[in-house]
């Protein structure tokens, strides 16, 4: 892994006071690669994992030539303009059970869906278009061309090509592709291992009673649900205090068990001091300004496992978690196995290191600016680590329905309701109030208008990017 300072280097124009949103991802590209470590699981486990080798088709599919369509199967050479063709019906095809003769012109097969198409016949007329009497059947004229209706050998995937890349994500349709291979398992890459916490004096946890000033923590449980969909393995490790033991320890804790480790809360420049001089002791860290809206600060960095396995920090990390869970104090919420401090605590003690870095995402506090960093740039570089090749979600054009304000010099991320107009294109409108702690506008929100660096005021009307939620928000 190369050093916070090397990347900076490699990167033209690096300000990390003022850094393009772009620069931001060309930055994690650099900093983070992806796991190696991969199991072999059956297919209905893969959902949602990356595929770790190509699969390669051990046949084709489908496997013969077969008929798209309930109906009779002819030689389409005998198709002439303007003329209805009369066939006999000599045999029948169904899927399973294939018809061996042997058709002659002026002969034809009544045939299912499915079923091989009999040797030298090559298209099939629907039976809604034909009519019978007795064992002859009418096709209506110039209703067909020859081929018709006819599904070809290896048309979905030919035997020896790949029907899946490694790197892909497994989704539904991939399940299925896999299945119609007779494939039962397929290798597919390691979970990736995040762990999260909030920070701040502030910060309530679920349970605790109301106190002034002080509101509850929301971004545990987006960024939960963020990293679940992302379908990552996730730790959650609770509200850690404003204070640099409390925050030593977590981060300590953080990085034995986890991949990365994302935070949310105290990268902002009045309360950064301490976590930078203690991320100092524990790995690398940059803290940048970055030229966006909502979400201008935020901190990356790495902690380096193999200084830690060794280190007093870990057992500090240890007795620490041991006396917040005699103390009762608030970690951490009910969510899955690795989700309760003593747990976390134990596999600590017990599990150790591997070695390597755990890559740290800081993230700003206010909680629409948590959901927008980690969509714009968090979400990406985990993709990477987790050995994913998927690419970005697709800008979409989209009418502006009112007037947006948005100074050139910094990308803006508004939070918007896409519809469709009445011509059939997309429009979007705000969902007005972009203050990055005004949460329920990320529920009302359906996707992100994304004003780009040099962009200016929008028209009513004018076109903008989109980037639609879909199943990610
Ligand atoms: P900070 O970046 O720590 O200065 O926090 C910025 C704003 O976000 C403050 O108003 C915090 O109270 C709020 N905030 C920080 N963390 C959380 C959280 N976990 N849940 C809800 N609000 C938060
Ligand atoms: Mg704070």
């Amino acid at each position: 892994m190369k050093t916070l300072e090397q990347i900076a280097s490699e990167l033209a124009g690096y300000d990390p006071q003022a850094l393009s949103a772009d620069m931001v991802n060309d930055f994690l590209t650099k900093l983070v690669e992806p796991v190696t470590d991969t199991e072999e699981l059956g297919i209905f486990d893969t959902l949602g994992r990356v595929l770790a080798s190509d699969v390669i088709s051990p046949v084709s599919v489908p496997p013969h030539d077969n008929s798209a369509m309930d109906g009779y199967a002819f030689d389409g050479a005998q198709l002439s303009i303007n003329t209805p063709l009369n066939l006999k019906v000599i045999g029948t095809a169904l899927a399973g059970k294939a018809w061996s003769g042997t058709a002659l012109p002026g002969e034809c097969v009544k045939i299912m869906t499915g079923a091989i198409m009999p040797m030298g016949l090559n298209t099939v007329a629907p039976q809604e278009l034909t009519t019978m009497a007795g064992d002859l059947v009418t096709i209506a004229a110039n209703m067909l061309q020859p081929g018709d209706n006819r599904r070809h050998l290896g048309e979905d995937l030919m035997q020896g090509q790949p029907a899946l890349q490694k790197g892909e994500l497994l989704t539904p349709a991939a399940l299925g592709l896999v299945a119609s291979l007779g494939i039962k398992s397929v290798p597919v890459l390691r979970r990736l291992k995040v762990a999260y916490f909030s920070t701040g004096d502030e910060i309530l946890s679920l349970g605790e009673p109301p106190r002034e000033g002080a509101v509850y923590d929301s971004n545990r449980y987006t960024v939960f649900g963020l990293l679940t969909r992302l379908g990552c393995q996730v730790i959650d490790m609770g509200v850690v205090r404003d204070q640099p033991e409390a925050l030593e320890a977590a981060f300590v804790q953080a990085a034995l068990q986890a991949d990365a480790i994302i935070t949310s809360g105290g990268v902002s420049v009045g309360e950064a001091d301490f976590t930078k001089a203690m991320m100092k002791k524990l790995g690398d860290v940059a803290f940048w300004r970055i030229a966006m809206r909502p979400g201008r600060p935020m901190a990356v960095g790495h902690i380096s496992r193999d200084k830690l396995a060794s280190s007093p920090y870990k057992t500090s990390a240890i007795s620490y978690l041991n006396s917040s869970i005699a103390t009762n104090q608030p970690t951490s919420c009910t969510n899955a196995n690795e989700s309760n401090t003593a747990s976390a605590a134990a596999s600590v003690a017990a599990d150790g290191a591997t070695s390597g870095n755990a890559v740290l995402f800081g993230l700003p506090g206010n909680p629409v600016a948590v959901m927008v960093t980690f969509l714009a740039f968090v979400r990406p570089a985990l993709l990477r680590m987790m050995g994913a090749t998927t690419s970005a979600p697709p800008l979409l054009k989209a009418k502006s329905i009112e007037p947006i304000r948005k100074k050139p010099g910094r990308t803006e991320y508004q939070r918007g309701i896409v519809s469709t107009a009445a011509d059939g294109s997309l429009q979007v409108q705000t969902t007005g109030n972009q203050g990055s702690g005004v949460l329920s506008s990320m529920v009302r929100a359906n996707g992100l208008i994304v004003l780009h660096h040099g962009q200016g005021n929008v028209a009513p009307g004018g076109e903008v990017d989109v980037i639609m939620f879909d199943g990610v928000i």
